[in-house]
């Protein structure tokens, strides 16, 4: 069973709420970098990239990083053939890296996201960005900005549909 969370027009202004949180946050563009884990929170990082040049005026230097390799239980699952490789062509020694994801759920991935990132440097600080957060986390970890909260039981999944994938932007809830 299927039901839309999100549709399109709802994820364009859930993105500019949390575009203007983190321009708030950070006092502006000027030190800041995005990092998007693959896949969906690159395509997420990349519309807040956008967003913020239409109203800051500013390019911010966006990364991409796949933790498939570094997650903490690789063994139990499938290892995955990374489909774009981490790219982080900037320093980010001294930034406010915000992360960017697609769906927080054990934050085991944000756990392993942010191990990766300590081998590129230093940051000043470490932020989450996420559109859906669905709970059952099993680590001391929460976003700084959530596009919507949607406490999922064990048999709920979210499926995120890319415009640049699925012709059009929205976000289901799956009940198996
Ligand atoms: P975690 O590591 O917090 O358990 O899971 C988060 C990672 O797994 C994210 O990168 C996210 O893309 C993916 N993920 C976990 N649960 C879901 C879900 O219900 N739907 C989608 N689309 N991705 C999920
Ligand atoms: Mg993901």
């Amino acid at each position: 069973m299927e039901k839309e969370l999100l549709n399109e027009q709802e994820i364009e202004r859930i993105l500019t709420r949390i575009t203007h949180e983190i321009l708030e946050k950070n006092k502006g563009a000027e030190n800041i970098c995005l990092i998007g884990i693959v896949t969906g929170g690159v395509y997420l990082a990349e519309r807040i990239k956008n967003k913020i040049k239409e109203t800051e005026g500013v390019d911010v230097p966006l990364g991409i990083l796949d933790i498939s390799f570094y997650r903490d239980d690789i063994n139990i699952s499938k290892k995955r053939k990374p489909i774009k490789p981490s790219n982080i062509p900037f320093s980010i020694e001294g930034k406010n890296v915000i992360l960017v994801d697609d769906v927080l759920f054990t934050g085991r991935s944000t756990r392993a996201a942010m191990d990766a990132l300590m081998d590129f440097g230093r940051p000043a600080q470490i932020q989450l960005a996420v559109l859906i957060d669905r709970g059952h986390r099993e680590l001391p970890i929460m976003a700084n900005y959530t596009g919507k909260y949607i406490p999922t039981s064990r048999d709920e999944k979210i499926k995120v549909n890319f415009k640049e994938i699925a012709g059009k932007d929205s976000v289901l809830l799956i009940k198996q």
